[in-house]
């Protein structure tokens, strides 16, 4: 089920649960902002998730109230994790859900880095 993009932010999700370390992980890369790791279920060849350390529910709820610092170092991750998995050169997509007509399903931060095939279109029609 989708969640509430603007519920409170539950620190019992599954990702908070990751990030505690009481959930185990293929992790990808991680730093002071951001913890990356493979998607469970994936869509393509390559399906890492990178989620930031703070407690934010979605992109909405980072955006509106995460400082600079914690912004600029959640992008940055996004982009070095993308460009260690050496995906920039055939390109690659970026996907953040949120809430229920974004059809997010787990209540923390999450975007998703899609490649390794042609994505083709932008969305199903
Ligand atoms: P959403 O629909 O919220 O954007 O995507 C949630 C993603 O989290 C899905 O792609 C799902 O496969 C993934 N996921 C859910 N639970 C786990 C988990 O316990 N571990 C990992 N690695 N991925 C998960």
């Amino acid at each position: 089920m989708p969640i509430d993009a603007l519920a409170p932010y539950d620190d019992q999700n599954i990702f908070a649960r990751i990030l505690r370390g009481e959930i185990p992980n293929r992790t990808v890369y991680e730093d002071e902002w951001a913890l990356a790791f493979h998607d469970i279920n994936p869509q393509a060849p390559v399906h890492v998730l990178v989620i930031p350390k703070g407690a934010y529910v979605s992109w909405d709820d980072f955006t509106a109230k995460a400082p600079d610092e914690e912004v600029a170092g959640f992008i940055r991750a996004v982009g070095h994790v993308a460009r260690e998995l050496g995906l920039p050169a055939t390109g690659y997509r970026l996907l953040a859900n949120i809430g229920m007509h974004g059809h997010q399903e787990v209540p923390h931060l999450h975007v998703h880095i899609f490649g390794g095939r042609q994505m083709g279109l932008m969305l199903p029609r």
